[in-house]
């Protein structure tokens, strides 16, 4: 079902609740700024999704609030997740859905990683 991108951050999500360490996740990187993991229905040979670790519902509310020192540790987080799992010279894909038309289903800010097979054109 997808969410609302103008809601109000809800510490319930399952991203929220991975955080705080109520349910487990296939962990993969963790700093002060993000957690990356593998997605539990993977849509490639290799999906892991980082998250930032601020309470944010979506790349919109992220880019708008969090602080610099945020932004740029989760950016750099996710590169250095790609990076560590061999993936620029293969190539890899970033995604990040916004709310309802893109489908975003978990109100917790979270970048795909897909990668491992030629990924085809861009859809959309
Ligand atoms: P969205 O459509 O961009 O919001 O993607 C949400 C992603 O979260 C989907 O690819 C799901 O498979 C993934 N997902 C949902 N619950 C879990 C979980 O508990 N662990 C790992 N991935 C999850």
């Amino acid at each position: 079902m997808p969410i609302d991108a103008t809601a109000a951050y809800d510490d319930g999500n399952i991203f929220a609740r991975i955080l705080r360490g109520e349910i487990p996740c296939n962990r993969v990187f963790e700093d002060a700024h993000a957690l990356a993991f593998h997605d539990i229905n993977p849509q490639a040979p290799h999906h892991v999704l980082v998250i930032p670790k601020g309470r944010y519902v979506s790349w919109d509310d992220f880019s708008a609030r969090a602080d610099d020192a945020e932004i740029a540790g989760f950016v750099r987080a996710v590169g250095h997740v790609a990076r560590a799992a061999g993936l620029v010279a293969p190539g890899y894909r970033l995604l990040a859905n916004v709310g309802r038309d893109a489908h975003q289903e978990v109100p917790h800010l979270h970048v795909h990683i897909f990668a491992g097979r030629p990924l085809g054109p861009m859809l959309a």
